[in-house]
């Protein structure tokens, strides 16, 4: 097995929740510093720039580790909830 995180993260399965996403970003004109910083830091890369700037969120593949939870706790831009039972991420372990 490769120690490249990216490979080790392409073990895991995800089970997405069809019209469902357990994030969601609220609508904006402009983003706030804190989803600048989720299109650089979440672990999963779920959150990107469209072409006007905005921030979105793509929750599949988001391995629920809060980040953006606790970056955006103060600023709102965000509404979070774990995935339904029986959906999200599947890790692999060993
Ligand atoms: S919970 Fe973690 S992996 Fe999921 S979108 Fe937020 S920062 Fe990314």
């Amino acid at each position: 097995m490769s120690d490249r995180v990216e490979d080790r993260l392409f073990q895991n399965r995800y089970v997405v929740d069809v019209g469902r996403p357990h994030i969601t970003v609220r609508p904006h004109e402009t983003p706030s510093q804190a989803l600048l910083v989720m299109t650089r830091i979440c672990p999963a890369g779920c959150y990107s720039q469209n072409e006007q700037g905005q921030v979105e969120v793509a929750a599949d593949g988001c391995m629920e580790c809060g980040t953006c939870r606790v970056v955006c706790s103060k600023t709102g831009d965000i509404e979070w909830q774990y995935p339904r039972g029986g959906y999200g991420v599947l890790f692999k372990f060993g």
